[in-house]
């Protein structure tokens, strides 16, 4: 069959996705994948044939850029609708002539879900966050400056709203495209046991596939040096304070230290690093977590959902309200501990932090659990087989 997939410029959002795009397309499926050039090489490494939406992009002022830097609900919904009303007609165009037989669109991406909508083709959700009704939202922590960002950002949503409207949209506000309802089908990258009030979605209609990751064997031994990984994600990660307490509370101490700071700081800004420090752009988590004995992790729902893939206990940073959701779960599930603001601050306190983690048994049992409870999950594949369900 025929799929047009959509989504947002981000690593954690489309990452989820190719392994589930890659097995559509072994059991022959004609998958066009629109996103950006950033993410070409990954996509086209599928089999799915890429197509570039760059060009869409609404251009941006220094402040848009900022906002958007800040990972602001406003902005990014804001340039969404007007992506969207750039796109409308050549993905009417593309579309016709590609005749699909269903679209999956990520559940941030509102062109392709309002694209799916317009068209009246079927559409698959796909969420790589918690998936949110009014009970999981419970679990998410807006600080007061994301609250007001979004009640301010009230009027330039409206407006950009009303400009949907003539060309056939009609949207009634951010919130009831982001939010997940109970009749979309949806595929939620996480297990039933880790998604919050999972009873309180519909069984027909959402798949809690778990982590859709490459299963790879964990290859930490006992006895060996411990490793500690840090990464704040691919996003809000331009953190020098942050990553200079980390060298320091390594400085001396028996384990080592791998951070990964994200393509835009300049690991230089941190001086000559001690022995057991290593600071990278980028690496491949999945490998480093397959090593590492603890996670200093920002709580990304991927990385989070990795980390306790490859059974790693983490200690708990998360920068923005769903960060947050997926923090408290961590805790509840046992498997992680919150590494507070003021901890954070200061390289003696993220020190006692790591050491106490790194003995902590308890800790090692609930990481064990979570992987066996995720492995046990349909992954992928289980993406893949709903995806021929639904538009078969
Ligand atoms: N990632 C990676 N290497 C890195 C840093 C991040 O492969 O050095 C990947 C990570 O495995 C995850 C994604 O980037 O799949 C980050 O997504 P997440 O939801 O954790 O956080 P975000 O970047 O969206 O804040």
């Amino acid at each position: 069959m025929k799929i047009v997939w959509f989504c947002i410029p981000a690593y954690g959002h489309t990452n989820p996705t190719v392994e589930v795009v890659r097995e559509l397309v072994k059991r022959g499926h004609e998958i066009r994948y629109y996103s950006f050039e950033e993410f070409r090489e990954k996509i086209e490494d599928t089999g799915a044939a890429f197509v570039s939406i760059d060009s869409y992009l609404p251009p941006l002022d220094e402040k848009s850029q900022d906002r958007l830097k800040r990972v602001s609900t406003t902005e990014m919904s804001v340039q969404s609708f007007e992506t969207t009303a750039r796109l409308d007609p050549v993905l009417a165009k593309e579309l016709a002539e590609f005749q699909p037989s269903g679209v999956v669109s990520d559940s941030a991406c509102f062109w392709g879900k309002l694209t799916a909508i317009k068209q009246n083709l079927p559409l698959i959700c796909s969420t790589t966050t918690f998936a949110f009704n009014q009970y999981s939202s419970k679990y998410l922590r807006y600080s007061l400056s994301e609250l007001a960002d979004m009640a301010l950002g009230l009027p330039r949503m409206n407006t950009a709203i009303r400009k949907l409207k003539p060309l056939g949209y009609q949207v009634r506000s951010a919130l009831e495209i982001v939010q997940n309802s109970n009749d979309t089908n949806t595929i939620v990258y996480t297990s039933a046991r880790f998604q919050p009030f999972s009873e309180t979605f519909d069984s027909q209609h959402y798949r809690f596939v778990g982590p859709s990751v490459k299963d790879a064997p964990v290859t930490r031994q006992e006895g060996q040096r411990p490793l500690v990984y840090v990464s704040l994600g691919t996003v809000i990660n331009e953190r020098p304070d942050f990553y200079r307490c980390c060298v320091e509370a390594a400085r001396g101490e028996p384990f080592d230290l791998l951070i990964s700071c994200g393509k835009v700081f300049d690991p230089a800004a941190l001086g000559e690093l001690p022995e057991n420090v290593r600071v990278e752009h980028y690496v491949d988590q999945m490998e480093v977590l397959a090593g590492a004995n603890l996670f200093i992790t920002h709580c990304g729902m991927n990385s989070a959902s990795e980390g306790l893939y490859m059974a790693v206990p983490e200690l708990l940073y998360p920068q923005t309200g769903e960060q947050q959701a997926v923090a408290r779960r961590v805790c509840e599930m046992g498997a992680g501990r919150m590494l507070t603001k003021k901890e954070a601050q200061s390289p003696d306190d993220i020190r006692t932090a790591i050491r106490l983690a790194l003995m902590d048994e308890e800790l090692k049992k609930a990481a064990l659990a979570m992987r066996e409870d995720f492995r046990s999950c349909s992954g992928f594949k289980g993406a893949a087989d709903f995806v021929e369900e639904v538009f078969g």
